[in-house]
């Protein structure tokens, strides 16, 4: 049973309603994907330092939208507007929140934040590539719309030390100008939104029961071995696990599933309590970390766009 009706599949796996992306009409075109063909059970292979870097920030970033699909589900929490824009705002303030964070293992999540943000300048441009029809009326925003989303939220959270970013990033003036207004509005709503699940409260407002277990899955190539590894040996999932487990009142237990799909995609699987990512999705975003020219595409993004009259 899906939560509504309309969330597409992932293939190969039917009960995994694909919330976040489904790829396929991408896949051919990504690097990665052609290391599909190489039968599994060989020789691991070495992968590159940039790519990975974007796959292990692309990784967190999807499971922490996916997570926010889960906790929005399970605490019944408000929403106005889509549920596909809170889930990316609520995935990019965690990155933010641990940016600023004096915890040694967060010293690298603004460099995860900024590979996530990419993905969606490279997803744009091979949309743009492939002439893929803009779905307009998606429930996501279209990935252009995505990544400067993003870039406001990251901007707004410190004008003066992300300055530079804003221009590196190609944010035009006429959003910058709302994006402190934009982040605050956003930090106080998830903070006053979600506080009373959280830590201590848990207890008073729901049975604090819930466990967070993470599975890998086989995986199907070569190059989702290699990522398997590098995803375990990053210990991303066990503490992310662990931050939900200890830090919310979970009404059940939840599981972190690595899986093979057949394609790219994730999603929370409302019936099996599972956040789903797809070994074929991390392998698409590790291609997308291979292709050295997100700088030309921000800045191809950024011409492309129309600057309009300010209105409002
Ligand atoms: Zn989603």
């Amino acid at each position: 049973m899906f939560r509504r009706s309309g969330h597409r599949s992932c293939p190969g796996k039917s009960s995994v309603p694909c919330l976040f992306i489904v790829l396929s009409l991408l896949v051919s075109s990504a690097p990665g994907a052609a290391v599909d063909d190489q039968a599994a059970g060989q020789d691991p292979i070495e992968i590159s330092q940039t790519a990975a870097v974007f796959a292990l920030g692309n990784t967190e970033y999807v499971l922490l939208h996916e997570l926010a699909h889960a906790l929005i589900h399970d605490f019944d929490i408000p929403i106005l507007g889509r549920e596909e824009d809170a889930a990316d705002t609520l995935a990019t303030l965690v990155l933010l929140s641990k940016h600023h964070s004096s915890d040694p293992d967060d010293k690298r999540a603004l460099a995860m934040l900024l590979v996530a943000t990419d993905a969606w300048t490279v997803m744009w441009q091979k949309e743009r590539e492939q002439n893929a029809d803009f779905k307009f009326w998606d429930r996501h925003a279209i990935s252009a719309q995505r990544y400067f989303n993003i870039v406001c939220l990251i901007y707004g959270s410190d004008p003066s030390e992300f300055a530079e970013f804003a221009k590196t990033f190609r944010l035009p003036p006429d959003r910058a100008e709302w994006c402190e207004e934009e982040f605050d509005y956003a930090s106080r709503a998830s903070k006053r939104l979600l506080a009373p699940h959280k830590g201590q409260n848990a207890g008073s407002q729901i049975r604090a029961t819930g466990t967070v277990s993470v599975i890998y899955d086989d995986p199907p190539t070569p190059l989702s071995e290699a990522l398997k590894n590098l995803i375990q040996d990053s210990g991303l999932l066990e503490k992310t696990a662990k931050h939900i487990e200890t830090g919310f009142g979970l009404p059940a237990d939840m599981k972190i599933r690595l899986a093979s799909c057949g394609a790219p995609g994730a999603g929370w699987d409302i019936e099996e309590r599972e956040v789903v990512l797809c070994y074929e999705f991390i392998e698409l975003y590790y291609g997308f970390g291979q292709e050295a020219h997100v700088e030309e595409i921000r800045e191809l993004l950024h011409s492309s766009s129309s600057t309009p009259e300010k209105s409002d």
